[in-house]
């Protein structure tokens, strides 16, 4: 009976990202993430992709004003208490995203500068890097790049460092954590033997994750799972150490189950 409903209440969280039909990254993985992390999930879709586990086959951006909207709708009514970023294709997306999220007064942001897929894809234009850096990274608390992405944004400021082994991902936590004056968790899944990360704060203080490399082969939305589940952590009161070490756990839970769906590089199981 009404009588007895109780209100109870959640944190949330939110993405802000692009979908994949195939549900094994961005927002759907980023939604099943942060309910399984036990917190409220909710969306801001930037752009659509029609893809599966061998590829991407189309993608289509909403406009800045469906971008807008969605975030004001949400900080209206249930504002989250950490938004992960995920992909977002097009300047005019980064600058309507940036600006909705600096209206509301966001907090806890973790950016996954998102750029390639592991099937080749290019999930950002050319063009849109430099409007990532300058609008999303100063309001980031994290940023989360791997290997490749790292090279990408070690470029942008000018070093030619080609990161690949542990010594490398000290050198670019520091170059990027100080020129673009965010904290930065360098991901060395993509080049070491094993799934170490480094944090580098904005203090020069760092920090190693250590995380064993698991042997399977499906790994597609590893990125996004990891990023909306430090976000998750954080909207959960967290601490950035904490929420990165319980979001590694929690990624390599998923990698464990063996979970062998489509025939390409296959999503996992976030129901164990
Ligand atoms: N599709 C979307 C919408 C994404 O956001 C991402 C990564 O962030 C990918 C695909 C690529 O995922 P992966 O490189 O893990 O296959």
């Amino acid at each position: 009976p009404a009588a007895e409903l109780r209100r109870t209440t959640l944190p949330a969280a939110m993405s802000v990202a692009t979908t994949d039909s195939s549900g094994g990254a961005g927002i759907p993985v980023d939604l099943k993430t942060m309910m399984a992390c036990g917190v409220f999930a909710e969306c801001c879709v930037c752009a659509i992709t029609a893809q599966n586990t061998k590829g991407v086959t189309h993608i289509e951006e909403l406009s800045p004003v469906a971008i807008r909207k969605q975030i004001d709708a949400v900080f209206d009514d249930i504002p989250p208490q950490a938004v992960k970023i995920g992909m977002v294709p097009s300047i005019e997306g980064i600058t309507a995203v940036a600006d909705a999220l600096e209206a509301n007064k966001a907090v806890n942001i973790v950016v996954d500068p998102v750029m390639v897929a592991t099937s080749g894809a290019k999930l950002i234009n050319d063009d849109a890097i430099a409007t990532l850096t300058s609008r999303l990274f100063p309001m980031a608390t994290l940023i989360t790049p791997n290997l490749p992405e790292t090279r990408v944004l070690l470029e942008t400021i000018g070093s030619d460092l080609v990161p690949e082994s542990e010594d490398d991902m000290e050198q670019a936590g520091h170059l990027i954590a100080e020129h673009y004056s965010c904290n930065v968790l360098v991901k060395g899944g993509h080049g070491l033997a094993d799934a170490n990360d480094l944090l580098v704060r904005t203090d020069g203080a760092t920090q190693w994750f250590y995380g064993e490399r698991i042997n399977n082969p499906n790994t597609h939305g590893t990125g996004c799972t990891l990023s909306s589940a430090i976000a998750a952590n954080l909207a959960a009161g967290a601490s950035l150490e904490q929420a990165i070490e319980q979001a590694k756990l929690y990624v390599s839970g998923a990698l464990r189950q063996m979970l062998d769906l489509g025939s390409g590089s296959g999503p996992f199981d976030h129901a164990w």
